[in-house]
């Protein structure tokens, strides 16, 4: 695994893993942790499907001592300056398969599987707009073979003047989307008192890049085994990043998907800046499927194509882009959105850069 300990910053943290073997009883986990206890450290027991670890957490004035003779139920310990645990190839070698939507059975079951073989376009306007718009933009999305559809109806604007999204009218859309071409909803929240509505409705739960740092919301949503898409902060490093996916994972909920949507540099050309590096350093901390957002990243419809087909080549799990039936009258960011009729020849070049690394674009 990278080393992240050389950023220099303050967030160092004296936390460990204690990886545990599958025969480790609820009588052993518990004298362990209270083991770790007397020694004036924290501990908390966590258990998911893969297995039961007790990590250590914050400020140990010494490092915990543990006598691996003393603990014959211990696998092994993970040492770690790493301020993220749970997301990282440390505690999962192998990639996450974050499956989105029910199996349909009897009907061939492919699901979709972010950090598979395949690559995911997820498509679709920026805002949910007029229902009419919205299916034509989702019968498009759908001719074009792909399997997501994106689209706000809680909108977070730069500008309090901007249009903010049709609410909860939005996502009575977005049922109608999913109910007509059995597109997977992308959608986002803003607010911990929507979550419950949005949930609902989405296949996957956006939290865009003005909310990566919102951990109350991201508490909440390791309460819901829905997948989650979350986007970088344009602010973030890759650590903050894994920080923000690491409280989803540590209240319960696996199904993280990262998005590199763009950071702010000095840049002003174009709106943000796609940190391609991110992809494989990412691939490389984490065990986390990660995609990328060539439309917010670049904010210029015609460098959606090259960024997505560099982001491709670069190992992300899919794309996320905003297309719309008639972009330059969109209600909100409509510079940056292609023709919805320029998706599949896109998705076919995707396919292209996929093929020589040995994966595919669906
Ligand atoms: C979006 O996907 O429409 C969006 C608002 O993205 P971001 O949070 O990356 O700006
Ligand atoms: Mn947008």
């Amino acid at each position: 695994m990278g080393d992240l300990s050389q950023e220099p910053d303050q967030m160092t943290s004296n936390g460990m893993m204690i990886l545990l073997k599958h025969t480790a009883t609820a009588k052993q986990k518990k004298s362990l942790v209270e083991h770790i206890r007397s020694q004036g450290c924290d501990a908390c027991l966590f258990e998911d499907d893969l297995r039961a670890i007790v990590i250590t957490v914050d400020n140990m004035q010494e490092p915990v001592e543990v006598e691996l003779s003393d603990w014959p139920f211990i696998e092994r310990l993970l040492p770690s300056n790493q301020p993220f645990l749970l997301a990282s190839r440390d505690y999962r070698e192998k990639n996450t398969h974050v499956k989105v939507g029910e199996k349909k059975s009897g009907k061939g079951g492919s699901d979709v599987v972010f950090g598979s073989e395949t690559a995911y376009v997820i498509a679709g306007p920026c805002a949910v707009e007029f229902e009419s718009t919205t299916l034509e933009i989702a019968r498009h999305v759908k001719k074009a073979g792909c399997r997501l559809f994106r689209g706000g109806t809680f909108k977070p604007r730069s500008s309090p003047y901007s249009f903010q999204g049709l609410g909860r009218d939005g996502l009575r859309i977005l049922e109608k989307v999913r109910k007509e071409t059995g597109l997977h909803i992308v959608t986002e929240v803003l607010e911990i008192h929507d979550l419950d509505d949005v949930a609902a409705v989405a296949d996957v739960i956006q939290i865009g890049t003005r909310n990566m740092s919102n951990f109350n919301l991201l508490k909440q949503l390791g309460g819901i085994k829905k997948p989650v898409l979350l986007k970088r902060g344009m602010s973030s490093t890759i650590k903050e990043f894994l920080m923000a996916a690491e409280y989803i994972l540590a209240n319960g909920n696996p199904n993280v998907i990262l998005c590199e949507r763009g950071i702010r540099t000095f840049e002003t050309y174009t709106r943000f800046n796609l940190d391609i590096n991110a992809v494989p350093a990412i691939k490389e901390l984490s065990h986390l499927p990660i995609i990328i957002d060539p439309s917010h990243a670049t904010g210029i419809g015609r460098l959606v194509e090259p960024v997505a087909l560099a982001g491709i080549a670069a190992g992300a799990d899919g794309i996320l882009m905003e297309v719309h039936t008639d972009p330059s009258n969109s209600f909100s960011d409509g510079a940056q959105a292609i023709q919805v009729d320029l998706l599949a020849p896109l998705t076919r070049k995707l396919n292209g850069v996929a093929e020589v690394i040995g994966r595919k674009v669906v």
